[in-house]
This record gives C-alpha cells, structure tokens and sequence, in this order.
C-alpha cells in the first residue's frame, strides 16, 4: 500500500459551501492539489468569481456557483443538476456564520439565521449531494463544526452559535449511522480559533478577547486555514476510510484543557 495515494482525490468531484474565502478557500485548494475538480459555492458572488479565477491560475480544476445555502429548494436543485452532469464524490459543508450575542441581547432573527446557516443548510445539502451518493454507494461528506460544539467557551458564551454548531455535531453522528450501510461515510472537523475574516474583527472590537483566546489555547496562537484544510483533506479522502461520525478537533489542545 502506498500511504500516500491514500490521501490523493484524483479523478473525483467535490463541491464545498463557503468556499470563496477564509477557510473555505483553503479547503478547496487542499481538495484541488489533490486531485479533485472543485465546484466552490458560495452567497458572496464577486468574492466567489475571484477566488475560483485565483485557483483557476494556480492550475486547478475549479468552477463556481453563488447561491445561498440556507434555501432547500435551491440546494436540492443543485445537487440534482450537479449530479445530471458528473458525480460529486465529496461535500463539504463549511459555510457558516459566527455572530456576537449574548442569550438574552440575541434578537429572534439572529437566532434563526445563525441555526439557518450553521445547521440547516449543512441538512439541506446532505439530503441534497447524499441522495445521489447513497444512490451510487459512495461518498464522503465533511462538515465544519467547532469547538464550540464541544465545550462552552469563555469569554464569549455565545448561545446560538454553540447550539447551532452542536447541533451540526449530533446530526454528522445520525448521518454517519443511517449512511454507513451506503458506504458513505459522515465526518466534521471542529476547528478551534482560526485566524480568519469571522474572528479579525474581534481584533479591533475586542482585543482583550482576542489576546486572551491566544493565551488559553496551549500552543499559545491562533490555527491557519490550512491546518482546518489538512484535516479536511484527511476526512475526505480514503486515507481515513475507516472514520464516520468522528468529529476531529483541530484546535491547538483547547479542548483538552
Ligand atoms: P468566513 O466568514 O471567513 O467565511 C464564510 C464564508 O461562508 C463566506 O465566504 C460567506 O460568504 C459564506 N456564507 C455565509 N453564509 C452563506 C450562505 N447562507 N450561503 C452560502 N455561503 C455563505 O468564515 P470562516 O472563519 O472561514 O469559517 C468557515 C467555517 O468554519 C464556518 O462554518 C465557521 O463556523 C467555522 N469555524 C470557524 C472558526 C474560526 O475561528 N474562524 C472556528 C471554528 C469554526
């Protein structure tokens, strides 16, 4: 066995929400060095077009489509029309949002579309791309929880956002239960303070907190895209064919403390 080969994604498709920025982007650079054609969708049309002629320029094979994950009808329509043309092997489900509010300062709106985002729309694309893999009796599906999911993190005891991401954990679990017969297999990768768009503005609208979740994470800074990207790579790919239903924290040891 060639362990490298294990982690190669030649000849496959693969189709990740949230992809035109942050650490969506890096997923779709890590799924397309290894080998797969990207489809990177996305809410934020312009930054979209932008980063897939980015990837595009660096030699991968990649298209893109805007549409918001939080419509039902729109994603199963998608997955339908994506799979009339080809196969899509792997999704990854990262589109999120992170707002800032606490229990009882969280307006009805903030709520529902922090669970829209972060945990019905991971649904609504794994009903949509799953139909089709179960179908075909192959599939990988990956969706980006965090460590909020886990635990209760402090300063920001950020309700909403916390239920919403352990909601996305509980449901990776179910559907990597029903879905193993079909052999495909559900994971989530639960990253902890990733250095990105969502938490850069916390810099200048709360340095305290910023500096203080540098200090409580044991290797003392913030984690890369790429590193939630290589953790991706991994739950995608065969190389960790024996995983579903895992949530894999990659988190710099905040959840061990
Ligand atoms: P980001 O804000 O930098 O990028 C998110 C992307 O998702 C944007 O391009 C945005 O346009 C897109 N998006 C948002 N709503 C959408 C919708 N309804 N339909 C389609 N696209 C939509 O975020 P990020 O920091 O790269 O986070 C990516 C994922 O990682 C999220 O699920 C987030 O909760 C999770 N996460 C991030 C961190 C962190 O520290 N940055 C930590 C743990 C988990």
């Amino acid at each position: 066995m060639n362990y490298l080969d294990r982690f190669s994604l030649a000849g496959k498709r693969a189709i990740v929400t949230g992809g035109a920025r942050g650490i969506g982007l890096e997923i779709c650079r890590a799924l397309g060095q290894a080998g797969a054609a990207i489809i990177l969708a996305d809410l934020d049309e312009q930054a979209a077009h932008s980063a897939a002629e980015t990837l595009a320029a660096e030699g991968l094979e990649v298209g893109y489509r805007t549409i918001d994950v939080t419509s039902s009808a729109d994603v199963t329509a998608l997955g339908d029309e994506l799979n009339a043309e080809r196969p899509v092997d792997i999704l990854v489900n990262n589109a999120g949002v992170g707002p800032k509010a606490e229990a009882l300062d969280t307006p009805d709106e903030v709520w529902s579309k922090t669970m829209n985002v972060n945990s019905d729309a991971p649904f609504w694309c794994s009903r949509a791309f799953g139909r089709h893999m179960t179908a075909r009796g192959s599939g990988s599906i990956v969706n980006i929880g965090s460590m909020c999911g886990l635990i209760v993190t402090q300063p920001q005891n950020n309700t909403c956002y916390i239920a919403s991401k352990g909601a996305l954990h509980m449901m990776t679990k179910s559907l990597a239960c029903a879905w193993a017969k079909f052999n495909v297999r559900v994971n989530a990768v639960a990253p902890g303070y990733i250095a990105t768009d969502m938490l850069d503005r916390f810099k200048t609208d709360n340095a305290v907190w910023y500096e203080r979740w540098i200090e409580q994470t044991p290797l003392g800074r913030m984690g890369t895209p790429q590193e939630i990207a290589s953790a991706v790579l991994y739950l995608a790919s065969d190389a960790s064919s024996f995983c579903t239903g895992t949530i894999l924290s990659a988190d710099g040891g905040y959840t061990s403390l």
